[in-house]
């Protein structure tokens, strides 16, 4: 199977996030040609689509290739150069919405496992497994983390995961994702005392407090890990809907994000941030979401295993990084060592998306490369 011609493929299925739109459906049926024992998992009120596909070989790992191929919406189509969902080659390129982020990826690692089952005739020690949703850039809720939980109460484990996230800045090779920072969506709402603006004293003006409470909640978290930049807080919005100009407004709302690296858990920077706000006031209320915990791969069996393959077929050393936002990864390092790797990054999620066809085809040849190391 050619690869270039998988992606096309690919592309065309219009799988804005969460629709499969036939995409989960069509890599299944390749697989199961390949003997793989596929489970069709749909989760969710909308039955969301996902698929577990795995073909033992022998009793040596569960190698696992993750992937969506949900894509975010085109944008404003006049601004593209191409239809984003007709898979356009132009001048060694591939035009399409989903290239990078993360079709071509996914091409990629379904023709290195039919390459590898090829070469090695179906013998080999271990388990080659591929676990697909058209969940991950909306909510994510019934994507990897419900097929997560499913494989966990099927008892069916995974040792290595690859994710094929687009992570190279700029050349094939550049970066290997090995982590993500955590993330917490905060909003604040400090209550104040509505009054008049020129009986200031007769009322309590909660964009005062905002302003101290900005000031403590920005103040350093720490200076970074070994592997991490420092934790870092964001502030995205504040509103206070008052239109009226003689009014104190009687509350306040803050919303802000905090990427936090390791050396915290998300209950930790919770509890720094309410007592950040409380040195100011105890007027207020608080709510947050958590996106991920922060973490990062501890296996040098499965760092080594990519890196080598990388480094054989681009030249390049790669950078292990844990920069950038999160990814379904999240959900995979709560049952194995997981590292990112995919194409270059340069133009997702943005108009006239598009990956060079060489690194398609040394994409294929750094997967096909991985699963030799790491069943060796
Ligand atoms: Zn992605």
């Amino acid at each position: 199977m050619d690869t270039i011609e998988l992606s096309t493929k690919l592309i065309k299925f219009k799988s804005i996030t969460p629709n499969s739109s036939g995409s989960i459906e069509y890599i299944k049926k390749l697989l199961e040609k390949k003997k793989f024992q596929c489970h069709f998992l749909e989760f969710g009120k909308d039955k969301i689509k996902n698929l577990y596909a795995s073909l033992k070989g022998g009793k040596g790992p569960v190698v696992c290739f993750a992937g969506h191929t949900d894509v975010v919406p085109p944008g404003e189509i006049s601004k593209w150069k191409t239809d984003p969902f007709k898979a356009v080659i132009k001048n060694g390129k591939l035009y399409g919405r989903g290239s990078s982020d993360m079709k071509t990826a996914i091409a990629s690692f379904i023709v290195a496992t039919m390459n590898f089952l090829e070469e090695k005739q179906s013998v080999f020690n271990g388990t080659l497994s591929i676990l697909l949703t058209a969940d991950e850039e909306g909510e994510a809720e019934f994507g990897t983390k419900s097929v997560i939980k499913w494989l966990k109460k099927n008892n069916k484990k995974i040792d290595f995961c690859i994710v094929g996230e687009p992570t190279n800045p700029k050349n094939l090779g550049d970066m290997i994702k090995i982590g993500r920072r955590g993330s917490i969506n905060f909003s604040l709402e400090i209550l104040g005392t509505q009054g008049h603006v020129a009986y200031p004293e007769k009322a309590k003006n909660p964009i005062d407090d905002l302003f101290l409470i900005c000031k403590e909640i920005k103040k350093p978290f720490d200076k970074g890990s070994k592997r991490f930049q420092p934790t870092s807080l964001v502030i995205t919005s504040i509103d206070v809907s008052n239109n009226i100009s003689n009014v104190i407004p009687e509350k306040v709302i803050m919303k802000f994000n905090v990427r936090f690296n390791d050396n915290f858990n998300s209950s930790k920077i919770k509890s720094i941030i309410h007592q950040r706000i409380k040195f100011v006031t105890s007027k207020y209320k608080l709510t947050s979401k958590v996106s991920g915990e922060s973490f990062i791969n501890h296996s040098d069996v499965l760092t080594n295993a990519i890196v080598k393959s990388i480094k054989k077929v681009t030249n390049i050393k790669p950078q292990l990084s844990t920069s950038g936002g999160t990814s379904d990864a999240r959900f995979i390092s709560k049952i194995c060592p997981v590292l990112e790797f995919g194409s270059i990054g340069k133009t997702m999620h943005k108009t006239n998306e598009m990956v060079e066809l060489k690194n398609i085809e040394k994409l294929t040849e750094i997967y096909f490369e991985f699963l030799k190391n790491i069943f060796d």
